[in-house]
């Protein structure tokens, strides 16, 4: 014990007392380094993959577009035929809509093309229907243009977007509506993506009851487990719920190990921190293994993480909002990364501060805000228990330790879309 009643661990909830608090880069770097991508593989069909991690390289096998199509409705000529800059009449000699192979233009002809259509051999160009006049009906039929009509105008080639054998989509990205299309595109109907991360999930808190039940005198709702639950759907998880689990050592440990044997990654949340009434971190001591930390940040210092058996523990704090932080900052990337996936850092946007801070605080603040006219704007109440402010904001701000901010000052945005958070 130190003077300030901090155990070995070095934590203590509230007690900074010349403790240092680990940096967040150190943090997410240890827990990265412990999450062991999944191996585990299932081949999709296009349809059931959407939003799964791809764990192999996707190749296309044919060209796109596969031949010489036209991008307007129009006319398709040799563009020797308009050399000049005079008016000429020219017969119409064949109709290709989109999908049929027309047969070789004859000199001295056009084809009347619509987009899309194969462009038929000898023809080089397009002309745009809107500047042809057509004269005469069915086989007589001809149409009037004016030259000279550069060769390639508007004429899509083939494979100039995706040449056969060239790479569309590496392993390790996450499957997108616009990566699924592209799939499609070449023709690829299944796929073969990393499985789905188990997570077992349990709330510790003898306090909480569901919503929709009645509250009794001194208890709150289990909004956790649902901010919780949203956030793993998000990420595309499996959700194994065990529920709230009572505040006995006992009742933690068995939890635990219930959720550890069905899952790749058990997360709780509350009773991390060192009251009589938090049992996470002694049960995880007693039947797994404890790396405890404090963490440099706010909201979200205590956090608790180890391991039951082989599979990885993360006990976030209790507060509803800390709970919200932790899991962009540090729970969203560690679970990314065990899926498979290759990126795992969400994006930040600099943007002009709409407001002054005028208090360095002594830890990194992630600050519930939102983008207002070009600006951020902060939640005006951002006490870790206010779950309103992460519901009103449309991203965290970042106000680094010992810093102060000026008005329009830029700082660090990160979106909530970024965060996975829709
Ligand atoms: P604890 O870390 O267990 O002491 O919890 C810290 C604070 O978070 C207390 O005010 C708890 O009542 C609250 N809390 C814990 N778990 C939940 C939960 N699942 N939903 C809402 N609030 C919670
Ligand atoms: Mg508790």
């Amino acid at each position: 014990m130190s003077a300030c009643g901090c155990d070995d661990i070095g934590y203590e909830r509230g007690c900074d007392n010349g403790q240092k608090l680990m940096p967040i880069d150190e943090a997410l770097a240890l827990l990265l380094g412990n999450a062991n991508p999944i191996t585990e593989t299932e081949k999709l069909s296009l349809i059931e993959a959407q939003g799964r991690i791809l764990a192999e390289d996707l190749s296309s096998t044919i060209d796109v577009p596969p031949h010489n199509n036209s991008s307007m409705d129009g006319y398709a000529v040799r563009s020797t035929d308009l050399v000049g800059s005079s008016e000429k009449l020219l017969p119409i000699s064949q109709r290709i809509p989109a999908g049929v192979m027309g047969s070789e233009l004859k000199a001295g002809t056009v084809a009347r093309i619509f987009t899309g259509a194969p462009i038929p051999a000898g023809a080089d160009a397009v002309v745009m229907q809107e500047v042809c006049t057509v004269v005469g009906e069915g086989v007589d039929s001809a149409v009037k243009i004016t030259g000279p009509v550069p060769a390639g105008k508007n004429i899509r080639n083939a494979g100039e977007d995706i040449r056969t054998g060239g790479a569309i989509l590496k392993a390790g990205i996450k499957l997108k509506p616009q990566g699924i299309g592209l799939a499609a595109s070449v023709g690829i109907g299944e796929i073969t993506v990393y499985k789905r991360l188990r997570v077992g999930i349990f709330f510790t808190g003898d306090e909480l009851r569901e919503p929709g039940e009645t509250l009794e005198a001194g208890q709150i709702y289990n909004s956790n487990r649902h901010t919780m639950r949203g956030l793993l759907e998000n990420l595309n998880c499996e959700i194994i719920d065990l529920g709230t689990v009572e505040d006995t050592l006992e009742a933690t440990k068995a939890a635990m190990l219930k959720a550890a044997e069905q899952s790749d990654l058990v997360v709780t949340s509350g009773g991390v921190s060192v009251g009589e009434e938090d049992y996470i971190r002694i049960a995880l001591e007693e039947i797994g293994q404890l790396d405890m930390w404090r963490i440099n940040i706010k909201p979200g210092k205590p956090l608790a993480f180890g391991k039951v058996g082989d599979t990885p523990f993360l006990g976030m704090p209790g507060n509803p909002v800390s709970v919200f932080a932790t899991f962009c900052i540090f729970a969203r990337p560690f679970i990314l990364q065990k899926q498979g996936a290759s990126e795992t850092k969400a994006n930040s946007f600099m943007v002009p501060a709409a407001f002054e801070w005028a208090k360095a605080g002594k830890r990194h603040e992630y600050v519930r805000a939102r983008i207002e006219n070009g600006a951020i704007q902060l939640f005006p109440h951002q006490g870790s228990g206010v779950l309103t402010s992460t519901s009103w904001a449309n991203g965290l701000a970042i106000i680094p330790a010992d810093t102060t901010i000026q008005l329009e000052e830029m700082i660090e945005f990160i979106p909530f879309s970024e965060l996975s958070v829709f």
